[in-house]
């Protein structure tokens, strides 16, 4: 039995890949002390893991306070983050001993903490894999495309940061990459290598679990009642950017009073209050089981998120993708490459196009076909269950208590 210091940050979408992981790591006979924000003990603490927390409040503070315009912001953002995770978690972890650490790809300063306690580190990518070439082209267009007057101060920032965590820490950042992907000698990622776009050009030290869908321990009040037998349509802009009033409005107009019934999740931000009159045929909520709702669905209508993408895809549901930020317009495109669903434009969309879209996704026997290629291909790809097989073959090379 070894002892796993598991580092996540405040995100739904960075945590859930990881529940199916850290209970199968805790049937296996590992010992689990998992980082993460309040909002996520309950979640957490039903794997078996002890979980620990920092000042959420304080953490999105300053990762916002990095600025969100620029990719090199929230790198910078992420550097803030420094001061409240990493102090909080040595604190708390004080004169315990640990084997290895598994980190999150983005939140949670995990390369750095791994350098502070000489851990043998372990990657959970819960995005598409970033190799430093094509993460270092994507941050080079910031400045070709973007004026130097605007470049400059956000680069000196990041310059004084880096320097001032090397410092206070004793440690090493070598560029922006390490930042924001915080790349280890393992690195998990929660899809197919098939999916992840250029999969060919990530070595071996990258291993491609496919999609870690596991129960949510939590029981969320959901009326199954109304879904079962009905295949119903799902909507969802996800967790993060999903304060969005008027797609809302447009769903209503779109679905409103016709023969589907629609299950749609507006998020935490907007209340159904909001919304006006509700058409008959939906349901709305603010958070919903979203992989038992997914098992009752013809369609999903998602902001591409990569969970949300592939959990819908694992069940089996094609999907039209309407991106708006992060990774989403890259998912989204690979959604519609496979041939698993289409992607429309949020800022353009109609409530003409969107009815014309899910006739378009209900009929197309090619959808069908590609949807249930890649379900296949999903299920026999192992999810959680080959992450903890591919720690444990980590753990005998690196001579990591067994
Ligand atoms: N989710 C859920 N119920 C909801 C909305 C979202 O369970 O009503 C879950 C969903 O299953 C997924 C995660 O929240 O696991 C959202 O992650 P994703 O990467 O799709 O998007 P993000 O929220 O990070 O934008």
């Amino acid at each position: 039995m070894a002892r796993v210091l598991f580092i996540n940050g405040g995100s739904e979408g960075h945590i859930n890949p990881t529940i199916g992981v850290v209970q199968e790591l805790i049937s296996r006979g590992e010992e689990v002390v998992y980082f993460s924000i309040e909002a996520f003990r309950e979640r957490m603490e039903k794997t078996g893991a002890s979980v620990r927390t920092f000042d959420d409040q304080k953490f999105i503070k300053a990762f916002i306070s990095g600025g969100r315009d620029y990719l090199l912001e929230r790198i910078n953002g992420l550097l803030l983050t420094a001061d409240i995770v990493i102090p909080s978690v040595l604190e708390k972890i004080k004169g315990e001993h640990f084997d290895y650490i598994i980190h999150d790809s983005m939140f949670g300063c995990g390369r750095i903490l791994a350098q502070i306690l000489k851990l043998p580190a372990i990657n959970s990518c819960t995005s598409f894999a970033q190799t430093k070439e094509s993460f270092d082209k994507m941050l080079e267009q910031f400045s070709i495309k973007v004026p130097k007057e605007i470049v400059k101060p956000i680069n000196d920032k990041f310059q004084s940061l880096t320097l001032m965590i090397q410092e206070k820490y004793g440690v090493e950042i070598h560029s922006p990459y390490e930042v924001f992907c915080n790349p280890a000698p393992l690195t998990i990622v929660y899809t197919t290598r098939e999916f992840q776009p250029y999969g060919e050009t990530f070595d071996q030290t990258y291993k491609f679990v496919g999609p870690s869908i596991s129960s949510r321990l939590t029981q969320e009040n959901f009326d199954f009642a109304a879904i079962k037998g009905k295949d119903s349509i799902y909507i969802s802009l996800g967790t993060v950017f999903n304060q969005t009033i008027d797609f809302y409005k447009l769903c209503f107009e779109a679905l409103g009073n016709t023969d589907h019934t629609i299950v749609m999740s507006i998020g935490n931000k907007a209340q159904t209050s909001d919304l006006g009159e509700i058409p008959k045929n939906f349901i709305v909520n603010n958070y919903v089981p979203q992989t038992d709702v997914l098992q009752y669905t013809k369609l999903f209508i998602t902001h591409g998120g990569m969970n949300s993408t592939h959990e819908g895809l694992y069940y089996g549901v094609p999907l039209i993708v309407i991106p708006q930020s992060a990774d989403q317009p890259i998912i989204a495109g690979q959604v519609a490459s496979i041939g698993a669903g289409i992607k429309l434009q949020l800022h353009s969309l109609t409530a003409n196009q969107l009815r014309e879209a899910v006739d378009h996704v209900l009929t197309l026997r090619s959808i069908k076909k590609a949807v249930a290629n890649i379900k296949e291909s999903f299920r026999k790809s192992g999810g959680y269950d080959q992450a903890v097989d591919d720690i444990f073959d980590y753990k005998i090379q690196n001579h990591i208590s067994i």
